[in-house]
């Protein structure tokens, strides 16, 4: 069973990953459009520099993770992009890891690299656009 339609998104990055992840918006504008931004507190930031309406929830470390991955439990988040650093080290893993699993227990779609991100998103728009 897939999402039926995938309205609302979830973006997430580690401090790492946050210049990535604002380009690879920028290049994905098109793609985004109509499509309702939640994301971590600042990756929201980001999102908002980057000329896009977000909704910003508490930073990562903070619990913005457990809310975002509450949102999926609740199946408000059709779409997760989480841009992990996998380099890094952050103190909250388990929050981290609560969203990653929650996405596969209701089976949300999850990007943790840009290049899945960018086939992710090709496929919602191809979605959109058929009649
Ligand atoms: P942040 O959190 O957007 O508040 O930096 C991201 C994360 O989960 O590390």
């Amino acid at each position: 069973m897939y999402a039926e339609k995938i309205s609302k998104i979830a973006i997430v990055a580690h401090d790492g990953k946050k210049a990535e992840m604002v380009a690879f918006l920028k290049d994905h504008v098109n793609e985004l459009d109509g499509i309702e931004i939640i994301a971590t507190g600042t990756t929201g930031k980001h999102v908002a520099q980057a000329g896009l309406s977000v909704d910003a929830k508490l930073s990562g470390p903070m619990g913005g993770d457990a809310q975002i991955a509450a949102e999926v439990a609740e199946k408000k988040v059709h779409a997760v992009i989480f841009f992990r650093d996998p380099l890094g080290k952050h103190p909250h893993e388990p929050d981290v890891q609560m969203l990653l699993r929650l996405c596969d227990v209701y089976n949300v779609p999850l990007a943790t690299n840009p290049a899945t991100a960018h086939l992710l998103l090709k496929g919602i728009f191809t979605e959109k656009g058929k009649p």
